[in-house]
């Protein structure tokens, strides 16, 4: 069969892989001149298969007034004349009761699960390299209560099988040494020792370099104006190439790849209640001065909602949740709290004034859930509102979404689109 594989995301670009590797001709259309310039170009690099947290949760409700007055809280919601934004919303607090909770928690991690071992085997086999380090990701707590907490959600959890484990003061510090001019602020953590980080661009840069040398085409700087339906099936998309003109690709099949521009894309096709929302966050790139006392780990500053890696020879820090923001503009205030965070807890590691700031924005659903597999066309495929997890999820959801245009259902517990 032929696909167009709509975007070149993280997303788009496993996408591709995976249905070349099944022996399909694949095309790849982007409206960027390159792969991950988008939500995937700047993320926090953490490849957090059973540490991850549905945003919806129990405690949210009670949290979100609190935070909806703060300056500088981690959720901030822009209202806008919106219905789609308001149902969206609507949904997201369906989503955190304690069952509904429960249920996207174990989802999260039967696909993180998967991911990271689809992601571990593709490095292997492709001997791909993009900054990736193995020590794993420690989410560590300031706050007594807050920990008590999550150490007793984490040992529930554990016994289920879930990868955490509750540490103590000093296990944190020898687990990540570089944390300890802020010994005396941590009160214990939750770790995830087979979790890794890696940089996603530089994963995606690579992927698609091996992809078009196996075969796929990759068509850049090619705007996509609409999907093209005949009856009940997809004939192709209509496109706008940078130097003008349109055009029209033709495929047997497509798979919608655009993260947060996959709803409009969808809808014209009747396909509606797509509910994936944009939520901007930031990230600074610190160039590393001195690695002795540099981080290598993946870390949350639970407290602040703050997530941290090493790529290389930088470190990375992400924050904040901007719901309905829909520019990337950055926050040179909130950047710049990132940079200060960074050099508090590991004084001089980094060169706090050549840092470089970005936005993205995480294609985002109510549970936290992608969602991947068929739509009611036949012959149209999707993969998109990874939302905060997207690089975790990127291999698993493309190999998974492979195994589904194969006519096979994946081995794992997931409720993949179309297929209930
Ligand atoms: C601050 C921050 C921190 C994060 N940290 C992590 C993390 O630590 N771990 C993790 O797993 N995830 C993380 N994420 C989430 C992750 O980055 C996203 O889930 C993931 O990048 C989404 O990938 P995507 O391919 O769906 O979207 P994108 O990367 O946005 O790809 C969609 C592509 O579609 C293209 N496109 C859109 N419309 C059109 C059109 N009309 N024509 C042609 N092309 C089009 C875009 O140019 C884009 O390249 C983070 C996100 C943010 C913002």
């Amino acid at each position: 069969m032929d696909f167009l594989v709509l975007g070149a995301g993280v997303i788009g670009v496993t996408t591709a892989w995976y249905l070349r590797a099944q022996g399909h001709d694949v095309r790849v259309v982007e409206r960027q001149p390159g792969p991950a310039l988008e939500t995937s170009f700047a993320n926090a690099g953490q490849v957090a298969a059973h540490i991850s947290e549905p945003w919806a949760n129990p405690q949210t409700p009670r949290m979100l007034p609190k935070w909806l007055l703060a300056d500088d809280a981690p959720l901030v919601w822009h209202p806008r004349a919106s219905l789609t934004q308001w149902r969206w919303l609507a949904q997201f607090l369906r989503e955190c009761s304690a069952q509904r909770y429960g249920r996207n928690l174990v989802h999260l991690a039967n696909i993180g699960l998967y991911s990271r071992t689809a992601l571990k085997e593709l490095r292997r086999e492709l001997g791909l390299s993009y900054d990736q380090r193995e020590g794993g990701i420690l989410l560590f707590h300031r706050d007594p209560a807050q920990f008590e907490r999550a150490a007793a959600a984490a040992k529930r959890l554990a016994a289920r099988g879930f990868e955490r484990e509750v540490k103590t003061r000093d296990e944190c510090l020898a687990i990540e040494p570089a944390l300890a001019p802020i010994r005396d602020h941590i009160v214990g953590g939750i770790y995830s020792a087979h979790d890794e980080t890696g940089d996603a661009q530089q994963f995606s840069n690579a992927l698609a370099r091996i992809c078009a040398e196996r075969g796929v085409a990759f068509d850049y700087g090619t705007k996509i104006v609409r999907i093209a339906a005949e009856g009940d099936r997809v004939t192709g998309v209509e496109v706008e190439r940078a130097g003008g003109g349109r055009d029209v690709l033709r495929a047997g099949a497509c798979v919608v790849a655009l993260g947060c521009a996959t709803p409009a894309m969808l809808k014209p096709l009747g396909i509606g209640g797509i509910a994936i929302q944009p939520v901007k966050g930031y990230s600074v790139t610190v160039p590393i001065a001195d690695e002795k006392r540099a981080f290598g780990i993946g870390l949350h500053d639970v407290s602040k909602k703050m997530a941290f890696a090493r790529l290389g020879m930088r470190l990375r820090g992400t924050s904040t949740a901007e719901i309905g923001a829909f520019d990337t503009t950055v926050n040179e205030r909130r950047c710049k709290a990132l940079v200060d965070h960074i050099d508090w807890m590991t004084p001089g590691a980094g060169r706090a004034q050549e840092a470089t700031y970005w936005a993205g924005l995480r294609p985002m659903t109510p549970s936290n859930i992608p969602y991947v597999g068929r739509t009611r066309i036949g012959n149209l495929y999707i993969n998109a509102g990874h939302g905060t997890v997207g690089w975790t999820q990127s291999c698993g959801s493309a190999k998974a979404l492979a195994e589904i245009v194969g006519g096979r259902r994946p081995a794992l517990d997931f409720p993949f689109a179309g297929m209930e």
